[in-house]
C-alpha cells in the first residue's frame, strides 16, 4: 500500500493510548484542519481507525487498518436565548479543557464531566457519562463523515442511539469519523448533587453546597475523582474497565437476598436494575490481582492496570479471566467498557 502525505509509516502507538501497552500503525496520520483531514481520506485505502486521546481503548493486537488521529480544534459559542447557549467544538479539543472553559464562561450542564480524559470528538461515541450527567443530555448535533464515501453529515442527536456508555458509533465502528458536537449549555442553570461525598468536596474547596458555581462543581468532582480513580500519567488504565450490568429488578432482588450489601441502583428501563460491577469483582476476591504486570487496581476493583510492561493481550486475558470469576460466582455477564483493538472480548467457542 502506498499512501501519501499526511501519512507516516510505521509509528508507534504505545504513547497514545492511556494504558501505554505497546502497538505499531503501518500507517498512521494527524489531520490539523479539515483539508489535511479530506487529504488523508483521499488516499486511505481502508476505513482508516479513528483515534482520539486513546483513553477508551486496548490495543490488544496491532490495528490492521490505518490509523487516523483528527486533531481540528476550535470552540464557537452561540447564544440561542438569553438563557441557553449552543457551544460548538472541534473533535480534537480536550473534553476536560472544554469543561474548565463552559465553566469560565458560566455556562451549565457538562460540569458534572469534568476531568473525563480523551477529546470532545469521542465523547459521543460511549456517550460518557459520570456523577448523575450523560452527554447525551445536552448533545443537540454531531457532524460527522461517513468513512466509506466521505460524505459530511449533520446528525442529530436523535438518531445517534444513544444509551448507557453506547451509540450508533460504538455500535458501528468504521463507519463514521466526528468530526464536530453540537452542545446545548445553560446560563440559569443549577447543580447536581445526587453523589455521596460531592458536598463535602464543594465544603472543602469553601464553596457554600447550597448555591455553588459550575466552576466550583467542576472542581468538586475533579477532587472526588482524583481520590478513587488511579491516574494514567501514574499508571496506565482506562478508567473502568466493565460496565455496571443491567439485570431484570427480580433478578437483583434474589441477588441482594443473597448478598445483602450488594449495591442495587434503578435501572434505564421500568422492571431493570443496574448493579456495581465493582462490587462483584471486589466480591469475587479479584481486586488487586495480579498477573505479570496486568492488574485489576488496588484503589478501585473496575479499572485495570498496567504495572509497567504489560501487553494488551495480557490485560484481555486478565479482563476475561475477571469476568469468567463474576459468571461463576454470580451468574453476572461483565461486558467491557473501552473498545477492543485486535480481538474480540469473548473468544468464539
Ligand atoms: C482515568 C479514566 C477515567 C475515565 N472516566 C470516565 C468516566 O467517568 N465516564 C466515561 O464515560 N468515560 C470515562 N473514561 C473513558 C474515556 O475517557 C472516555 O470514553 C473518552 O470519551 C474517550 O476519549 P478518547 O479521545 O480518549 O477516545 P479514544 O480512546 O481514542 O477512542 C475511543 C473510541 O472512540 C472512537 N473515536 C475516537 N475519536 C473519534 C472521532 N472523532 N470520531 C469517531 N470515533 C472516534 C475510537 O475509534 C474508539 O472506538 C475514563 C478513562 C480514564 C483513563
Amino acid at each position: 500500500m502506498g499512501l501519501s502525505s499526511p501519512w507516516l509509516e510505521h509509528a508507534d502507538l504505545s504513547t497514545l493510548n492511556s494504558f501505554g501497552v505497546p502497538a505499531r500503525a503501518r500507517w498512521f496520520a494527524r489531520c490539523r484542519d479539515t483539508s489535511e483531514l479530506q487529504r488523508a481520506l483521499q488516499h486511505c485505502p481502508a476505513p482508516p481507525l479513528v483515534l482520539g486521546g486513546g483513553s477508551n481503548l486496548l490495543f490488544a493486537a496491532d490495528p490492521d487498518t490505518p490509523v487516523l488521529q483528527p486533531d481540528l480544534r476550535g470552540i464557537r459559542l452561540d447564544a440561542l436565548d438569553p438563557h441557553r447557549v449552543q457551544v460548538s467544538v472541534a473533535a480534537g479539543e480536550p473534553w476536560d479543557a472544554l469543561v474548565r472553559r463552559c465553566c469560565d464562561w458560566q455556562l451549565w450542564g457538562i460540569e458534572n464531566l469534568a476531568l473525563i480524559p480523551g477529546t470532545a470528538g469521542a465523547a459521543p461515541v460511549q456517550n460518557i457519562g459520570a456523577y448523575g450527567v450523560e452527554l447525551a443530555e445536552h448533545l443537540r448535533w454531531v457532524e460527522a463523515v461517513e468513512l466509506r464515501g466521505g460524505a459530511s453529515h449533520r446528525l442529530p442527536a436523535a438518531a445517534l442511539g444513544f444509551g448507557y456508555r453506547d451509540s450508533r458509533f460504538k455500535r458501528e465502528p468504521g463507519e463514521w469519523l466526528i468530526t464536530r458536537i453540537g452542545l446545548e449549555l445553560r446560563r440559569d442553570g443549577g447543580p447536581r448533587l445526587g453523589y455521596a461525598g460531592l458536598e463535602d468536596a464543594l465544603l472543602a474547596l469553601g464553596a457554600d453546597p447550597r448555591r455553588p458555581t459550575a466552576g466550583q462543581v467542576a472542581e468538586a468532582i475533579r477532587s472526588v475523582r482524583r481520590r478513587k480513580l488511579p491516574d494514567p500519567a501514574q499508571i496506565g488504565n482506562a478508567g473502568s474497565f466493565f460496565k455496571n450490568p443491567e439485570v431484570t429488578s427480580e433478578r437483583a432482588a434474589a441477588l441482594r437476598n443473597a448478598w445483602p450489601s450488594l449495591p442495587v441502583f434503578p435501572g434505564k428501563a421500568a422492571g431493570f436494575s443496574k448493579l456495581s460491577a465493582a462490587w462483584l469483582i471486589e466480591a469475587a476476591g479479584l481486586k488487586g490481582l495480579r498477573r505479570g504486570d496486568a492488574g485489576v487496581s488496588g484503589q478501585h476493583a473496575l479499572v485495570l492496570v498496567n504495572h509497567g510492561a504489560a501487553k494488551g493481550a495480557e490485560l484481555l486475558a486478565l479482563a476475561r479471566e475477571v469476568a469468567t470469576a463474576v459468571q461463576v460466582r454470580f451468574g453476572i455477564a461483565l461486558e467491557p467498557e473501552p473498545v477492543i483493538i485486535g480481538a474480540l472480548f469473548r473468544e468464539a467457542s
